[in-house]
Parts: structure tokens; C-alpha cells; sequence
């Protein structure tokens, strides 16, 4: 396993503590934080600094303005202790703390209020370091690491040097990943025809594949003909995490420089608007906003070329959107969110390699939506089951969490957990966009590859094998510019528009076109029964030969009604034993974040959750968040309600960024290695 243990690539850069911001000829600034400073403890000099202090006076809550003509000597020296020692608070410093008298702020992250507006970051050093590299990559999922593997094996064959490096926001690798996870070998066997030697986790080929339409009692089979897109067999289950930290390993031994716990928090530009790289996020900021002594700024990592790894709604990939204009050509993009347990069940019941689907209850035809179910043989009775909700739904009362609950109490589910126990939970976003809804995929400087731009084939479930297939072009395409010199960039990143060119002509873009309108054809009035019905017709006759290609609604913050038009939905209570409530299974994805830093769910406008989400949907967020992050509670003075954010038990999954119908909130990352921590999801 990869951890936070891995050096870090720099050395680690203290900024800001009780520095001199300047000496002006009448006033010096002294800038310092009051919360976590600090006299000197010997007697001289703290004798010398309380003088000092008491003739100065505080400048917002982390500058003091001295007298230049009282700076002493010995003043200067104590001062100097006072920026170097952090050992005791002699001070009521909580006399000095910012104040400020405007309405409490909801977001208080640096990306909504600047900065350098901020005088309580006055003085505050924010230079960066900046190392250089040839290649840079974000994320370490399938697609990010498949990439850097590639890129060092043409290396290899080359006997070239190329520098790869690698930030991922997990503490480990493989801990931020969820997936089913049911795995087409594919691009596997073409990255490593050797994986099995290599000793690859794919322990479970598929051994039994069912697939069914549930009503509320009954179980409707479904047969599966040779050609449709949920043939599973030839494939693999296995624990997503685990398999990536495996490519982990692999990427590490080809020289692959992996850093865990760093996540890319800005996209650095070149002058001539190319992608110069990435910066990590800074750490040591409170809640409130303000610096803390441990503040740390974040390090540039600088490329010829970036490859943007994130997965599904990756948030550096929005801004990259919007500056290059990716989306101008295609479909918006439209997703599902994926709700997944891991369970120990009765052996008797347990059958390694067999794989369950299903369509149709809980949910109505109108919302997209299925089950899966896998038996995993990793030496004890394990099972892999989940719950994937299109969100395109539109009743903004429906709780996809305990949708997910509800079906586990089906008569053809509850038999298979009864006496078992639940070890895991997660969730995710995935896209299901597919074809349609690609963007251009290369910019001056960078690349998307994986699940980042949406290579996910929507019916099969599956988008490990693409993700990791387009990482793999991605770095052939790159491998080729960086060596041949023939080939000049007009920019100074890279432009890389053979990978685009590659890719269209893979098995990749052959696949995502056959299935292109399966997904769409659920939008008719028969729902998810029209999707069906036009796999059979259109898909398992003419393979996605149909002469025309259907179009998404629009966005899936779009779709959603006011609650005036809806009916609220009534669930069971969970039972504690085949269903639960929230919060138990929150605290199974082994979730964790710095408390004391701004919430990483950042609303544009404080004021939209009250007067818009609330007042016309009746706070969804509070419903779709799979991890209970969103609650409206009665503002202190008792009248109405406000938005309480518990970012601590985010865990990543996207969804609020994707389905809030005001688009107002906007998800960054929060410091490296907050998040979940799954093992082998
Ligand atoms: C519920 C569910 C079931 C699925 N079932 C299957 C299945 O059965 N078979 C299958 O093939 N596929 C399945 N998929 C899809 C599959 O998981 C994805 O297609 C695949 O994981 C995509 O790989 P990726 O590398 O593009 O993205 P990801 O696997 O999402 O990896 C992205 C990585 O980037 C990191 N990251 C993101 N932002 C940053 C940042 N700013 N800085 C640093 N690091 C960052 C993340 O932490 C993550 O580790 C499923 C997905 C879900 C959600
Ligand atoms: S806050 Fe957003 S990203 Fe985090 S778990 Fe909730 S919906 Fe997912």
C-alpha cells in the first residue's frame, strides 16, 4: 500500500509565521497569529516583547503596528524569539481575534472570498515552490495510473528519461476509489500481458450472470442474449481499490514519482494561456478563514503536459471546461450516483464469481436506475452490493441513500443478507452521458483521460477498461511529441491532438457509439421500459448501426420539480440489521477531514440555500447527499431555518456539485488525504 509515509517531494515551506512585514519609516508591521503564538518564555526577552507589544497596536486580527523609533535592539531580538517560539500563550489572545460584524458566513474558503482582500492574510507569505517535471498527472484511479505506467514502459523501450509525477488526493492510493467493481480485462491484458504473474487482485472470473425487473414482491427474470451489453462473463470482479493500488505498485516500480495525500487544488497557466501544470492545495487554514500558524502554501508542479485524471465531475476539468471551451460540440453532461456496501454473509449463501443485476423497484419508471450484486471470492464469504440512481430524477423528495436501504428488503435481496454483516459503505457519482457527451478531450498543455471527461459505457456499467485504454493512448500520443523533434508545439505546454485522433480510432470510440442511445431512450414516456425495449430492437439488431443518435434532456440539475408539484416520499424506518440509518453508514467509509478548515462545499451566494433551495425544492441537498453533509437546522434566534454544512462527512462523491438545482455549489478539495478511506471498494 502507498501511504502519506512517501517523501514528500519538497521541502516543507513555512510561511507567514510572525514574519516582519515591513518597516515602514514611521510604523513597522509585525504580522503573527495571535491564536497560536506566543511569547518568549525566557525572562528577559519576555519582559522585553509584553513591552514591545504594549506599545503597539493591533491591525486587523494578525498584524501589530509598532512604532518604528521603539524597535529596539533587544526588541528586535525578542521578536525574533516571538516569530521562532510557539510554545506558550501568555496573552488572552482571544481578545484579539478577527471580529467582524457582517452575518456569519456559511463559506469562508479562500476560492469564494479572495485572499489578498483579506486583511487577516496581510503579511502572510504566499510564495510557492515549484519543482519541474515532463509529465504531470492528477488522480491515481485507473485512468491516471494506467497513464504513468504507460508512459514509463515507452520510456523503457526507448531508453529515454522522462519524469512522471503523480498527486492524488487519497492519504493512500485506491482510498478515494469506488467502483462495482466488475472488470473487463481488456485494457489490462494490453497495459500488462503479464498481469497474472504480476500477481493482479482479479481473483473472481464470473461464474453465474443474472439479470431481473423487480416489482415490489416479484422478481421478473431477464434473459441475457450473447451480444447485449450485460454479458459479463470472460470478466472479473474485484475490489476496485485494491486493484489500483496494485497499479500503484507497479507505476512506483517503473519510476513513477506518486504522491498520496497531495490533491491538485489550481491549474497554472503559462503566459501564452497554455496549461503550465498543477498547484497543490495550501494547508493550515481555520474554518473561519484565517491563517493558522501551520499555514503552508501549497507546491507548483510544472509539465510540458498535464493529463487530468479526476474521474467522474472532476473539478479542475470544470474550470478547464470553461477556459478552453471543451463543451461547446457535445451534450451536457448527465450522471448517476452509485451507493455501495460491502458485506460478510452466511457462507451457504455466498457464491464466488456470480453476479446479480437488477432494474425497476424501488424506483418508478420514470427514474433511471438498478442494482448490482457480486460475489467475490478474496477468501471469505464477501459480497459487493449497490445502488445506482440516474440523476436526471425529478422529485426532489426522493433520498437515493434510502432507495438504496429499501431495496436491500426486497424478497429476492433480504434472503441473501439475513445473518450477515455490513463492513463498508460509499458512494459516488458516475457519468452516463457516454458518446454524446464528450468534450474535447486536449488543450494547449493538458489532456482529460478516464472518467473525467465520461468514457463510461452507460449499459454495461463499465468504465474501468475505458478509463484506463484512453490514459494509455493519452501517454502514447504524449510519449511521441515529447521525443520526436520534428514535432514543435506552438505553445509552450504541449499540444497533443493526436490523442484525440487516437482515441476516435480505438475500440474505445467504437464501443461508446454502439451504445450510444440506450441511455437517452429511457427519456420517452415509458421510462426506463422504453430503454429496454429499444436495447432490444435497436441495439441487439443493428449493434448502434441506427443512422441517428439520440440527445439528453439537458443537465441533471435541470430535471429537478418543485416540491409544490411532488409528493413526498414516504420511507421505512431502517431495522438495523438489513437496512440503516445515515450516519452508522458514514462512519463506515471511514471518512475524516481536518475539522478546523473552510468547508470544501462552497456555495456561490450564502443566501441561495434558504431562498431558493429550500423555498421552492425544500432543500434537496439535505436528500441527495449520500453522506448527511447538508442539513437545514432553526437559526439560533429561533426564526427559520439555515444551511449547516458538515464537510467533514463528505465523501467526495460529487453530487451536490452536479444535481443542486441553483448550481450554486461549487465542490473543491479540501487539505490532502481528507476524504474516505476505503479499503478495496
Ligand atoms: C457505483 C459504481 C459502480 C461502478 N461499477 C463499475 C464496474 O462494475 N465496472 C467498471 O469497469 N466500472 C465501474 N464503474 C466505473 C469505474 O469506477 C470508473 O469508470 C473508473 O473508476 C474511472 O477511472 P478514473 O481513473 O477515470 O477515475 P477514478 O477511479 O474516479 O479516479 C480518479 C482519482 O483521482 C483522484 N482525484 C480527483 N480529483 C483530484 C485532485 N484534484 N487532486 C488529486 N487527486 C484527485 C481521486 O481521488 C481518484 O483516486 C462504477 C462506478 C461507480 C461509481
Ligand atoms: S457533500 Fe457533496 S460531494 Fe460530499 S458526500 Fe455530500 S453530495 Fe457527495
Amino acid at each position: 500500500m502507498l501511504g502519506v509515509g512517501v517523501p514528500r517531494p519538497f521541502p516543507r515551506h513555512v510561511a507567514g509565521q510572525a514574519s516582519w512585514a515591513g518597516l515602514k519609516s514611521s510604523f513597522c508591521a509585525l504580522s503573527w497569529k495571535p491564536e497560536l503564538g506566543v511569547l518568549p518564555s525566557e525572562g528577559g526577552e519576555k519582559k522585553e516583547a509584553r513591552k514591545v507589544l504594549s506599545k503597539g497596536f493591533f491591525f486587523g486580527r494578525n498584524t501589530m503596528l509598532l512604532p518604528a523609533c521603539r524597535v529596539s535592539r533587544p526588541a528586535c531580538r525578542c521578536l525574533y524569539v516571538l516569530k521562532s517560539t510557539r510554545k506558550h500563550c501568555l496573552l488572552p489572545f482571544s481578545t484579539v481575534r478577527w471580529a467582524s460584524t457582517t452575518v456569519p458566513r456559511i463559506t469562508t474558503h479562500y476560492s469564494i472570498h479572495p485572499r489578498d482582500k483579506d486583511q487577516r492574510w496581510e503579511g502572510v507569505s504566499m510564495e510557492r515552490f515549484a519543482e519541474e517535471a515532463d509529465v504531470v498527472i492528477v488522480g491515481a484511479g485507473p485512468a491516471g495510473l494506467a497513464a504513468a505506467i504507460r508512459l514509463k514502459q515507452l520510456a523503457q523501450e526507448h531508453g529515454k528519461e522522462i519524469r512522471v509525477c503523480l498527486v492524488e488526493k487519497a492519504s493512500q492510493i485506491g482510498a478515494h476509489t469506488l467502483s462495482g467493481a466488475c472488470l473487463e480485462p481488456r485494457a489490462l491484458e494490453e497495459l500488462f500481458p503479464d498481469w497474472k504473474e504480476r500477481g493482479a487482485p482479479l481473483h473472481t472470473p464470473v461464474t453465474e450472470d443474472k439479470f431481473g425487473i423487480l416489482t415490489e414482491k416479484s422478481r421478473i427474470p431477464v434473459p441475457i442474449l450473447p451480444g447485449l451489453p450485460m454479458v459479463n462473463h470472460g470478466n472479473y470482479i474485484v475490489r476496485l481499490g485494491h486493484f489500483v493500488s496494485w497499479l500503484g505498485e507497479q507505476a512506483e516500480a517503473l519510476g513513477v514519482e506518486i504522491y498520496p495525500g497531495y490533491a491538485a487544488a489550481e491549474v497554472l497557466f503559462n503566459e501564452d494561456g497554455s496549461v503550465k501544470g498543477i498547484a497543490t492545495n495550501d494547508v493550515g487554514i481555520h474554518k473561519d478563514g484565517a491563517p493558522k500558524a501551520t499555514f503552508e502554501r501549497g507546491l507548483e508542479l510544472h509539465a510540458k503536459v498535464t493529463l487530468f485524471g479526476e474521474g467522474c465531475h472532476g473539478h479542475l476539468a470544470k474550470q478547464l471546461y470553461n477556459k478552453y471551451n471543451l463543451r461547446e460540440n457535445c451534450q451536457p453532461q448527465t450522471y448517476g450516483i452509485g451507493l455501495k456496501e460491502l458485506w460478510l454473509i452466511d457462507e451457504n449463501k455466498w457464491k464466488a464469481g456470480k453476479v446479480e443485476h437488477t432494474v425497476g423497484w424501488p424506483l418508478d419508471r420514470r427514474t433511471y436506475g438498478g442494482s448490482f450484486l457480486y460475489h467475490l471470492n478474496e477468501g471469505e464469504p464477501l459480497v459487493a452490493l449497490g445502488f445506482v440512481v440516474g440523476l436526471d430524477y425529478q422529485n426532489p423528495y426522493l433520498s437515493p441513500f434510502k432507495e438504496f436501504q429499501r431495496w436491500k428488503h426486497h424478497p429476492s435481496v433480504q434472503p441473501t443478507l439475513e445473518g450477515g454483516k455490513r463492513i463498508a459503505y460509499g458512494a459516488r457519482a458516475l457519468n452516463e452521458g457516454g458518446f454524446q457527451s464528450i468534450p474535447k478531450l486536449t488543450f494547449p498543455g493538458g489532456v482529460l483521460i478516464g472518467c473525467s471527461p465520461g468514457f463510461m459505457n452507460v449499459p454495461k456499467i463499465k468504465g474501468t477498461h475505458t478509463a484506463m485504454k484512453s490514459g494509455m493512448l493519452a501517454s502514447e500520443a504524449i510519449f511521441n511529441q515529447l521525443t520526436n523533434e520534428n514535432l514543435q508545439s506552438k505553445t509552450i505546454g504541449l499540444y497533443v491532438p493526436e490523442y484525440e485522433e487516437n482515441l476516435k480510432k480505438s475500440w474505445v470510440w467504437k464501443e461508446l457509439y454502439s451504445v450510444r442511445n440506450i441511455r437517452p431512450s429511457c427519456h420517452s414516456v415509458l421510462g426506463l421500459y422504453g430503454g429496454m425495449i429499444y436495447t432490444g430492437l435497436f441495439y441487439w439488431i443493428l449493434r448502434g448501426k441506427e443512422p441517428w443518435t439520440l440527445k439528453h434532456p439537458g443537465t441533471d440539475a435541470k430535471q429537478l420539480k418543485p416540491a409544490k408539484d411532488c409528493t413526498p416520499i414516504e420511507y421505512p424506518k431502517p431495522d438495523g440489521k438489513i437496512s440503516f440509518d445515515l450516519l452508522s453508514s458514514v462512519a463506515l467509509s471511514g471518512t475524516n477531514h481536518e475539522h478546523d478548515q473552510p468547508p470544501h462545499l462552497t456555495l456561490k451566494d450564502d443566501r441561495v440555500p434558504v431562498n431558493h433551495n429550500l423555498a421552492i425544492y425544500d432543500g434537496p441537498e439535505q436528500r441527495f447527499c449520500p453522506a448527511g453533509v447538508y442539513e437545514y437546522v432553526p437559526v439560533e434566534s429561533g426564526e427559520g431555518l439555515r444551511l449547516q454544512i458538515n464537510a467533514q462527512n463528505c465523501v467526495h462523491c460529487k453530487t451536490c456539485d452536479i444535481k443542486d438545482p441553483s448550481q450554486n455549489i461549487n465542490w473543491v478539495v479540501p487539505e490532502g488525504g481528507g476524504g474516505p478511506a476505503y479499503n478495496g471498494m
